[in-house]
């Protein structure tokens, strides 16, 4: 079964006497365990899409459904717990705590969740147990960004939200990090799901869903995702 479910999805903005449709009744699914990404240019809604996935945002019509989860019948209190417990999310700025060093990141967000992995289980899945007691000023945008998705990951996240997170790596930096999300949704079968409107990164997800001006555009699906090593 589909692990998410975007039904006929509508989020209008209303600014002064004119409306913006951010997202126009989209629908898509996802499966569990897949990799996927939602791609689109500037403007095409795909950060509102990512909102409204995380728990940050409201539908102004349509439904989402998250595992067993219709979160968009949720309030706000329920929305919280959502957004603390089931998602693990990774940005493009890494949003590291800079006094705390890489294994303290890590460990911190582990002890507020419910059912986490450790801190050091997190970083060797990342491959920078060597790297723990740096702090970030200290390491590279590629371990910056292995730290974020440790942090995120050591929630064992039954959904990981990327919001364009290798945006700010050279390519090939990009590239081992696509990979890394990649194994580990295969590893630990959580849905990985990055947003971008970097083309490139296209051929190495299970399903690409392209969006344009708020509408759906294409779904394109890859039965053997290049690997991005
Ligand atoms: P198969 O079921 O033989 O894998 P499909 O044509 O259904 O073939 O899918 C091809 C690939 O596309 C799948 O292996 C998977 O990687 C990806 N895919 C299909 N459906 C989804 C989905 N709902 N969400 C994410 N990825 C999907
Ligand atoms: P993308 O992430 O693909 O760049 P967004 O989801 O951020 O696209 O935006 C989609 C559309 O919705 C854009 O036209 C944008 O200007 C508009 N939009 C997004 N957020 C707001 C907001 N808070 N108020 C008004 N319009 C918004």
């Amino acid at each position: 079964m589909e692990f998410i479910k975007f039904s006929d999805v509508t989020r209008t903005y209303v600014s002064g006497d004119s409306e913006i449709k951010a997202l126009d009744n989209v629908s898509f699914d996802i499966q569990e365990g897949k990799f996927t990404v939602i791609l689109g240019p500037s403007g095409s809604g795909k950060s509102t899409t990512l909102n409204l996935l995380g728990g940050m945002d409201k539908v102004s019509d349509g439904t989402i459904r998250v595992g067993d989860k219709v979160i968009t019948s949720f309030n706000d209190e329920e929305l919280t717990l959502y957004r603390r417990n089931d998602i693990g999310f990774v940005f493009q700025f890494y949003n590291l705590i800079p006094n705390l060093t890489a294994y303290e990141n890590v460990d911190i967000s582990s002890r507020l969740s419910k059912s986490p992995i450790s801190a050091e289980k997190a970083l060797e899945a990342v491959g920078l147990m060597q790297r723990k007691n740096n702090f970030p000023s200290q390491l590279s945008g590629g371990e910056l960004q292995r730290v974020s998705i440790a942090r995120a990951l050591c929630k064992n996240p039954k959904l990981m939200l990327c919001d364009e997170p290798t945006g700010a790596l050279d390519s090939e930096t990009g590239r081992k990090i696509l990979t890394l999300l990649y194994s580990m949704s295969k590893e630990y079968n959580n849905t990985v799901i990055v947003v971008t409107h970097n083309a490139a990164i296209a051929p190495a997800a299970d399903r690409v869903i392209k969006l344009k001006d708020g509408k759906l555009d294409e779904i394109i699906d890859n039965k053997n995702p290049i690997s991005m090593g």
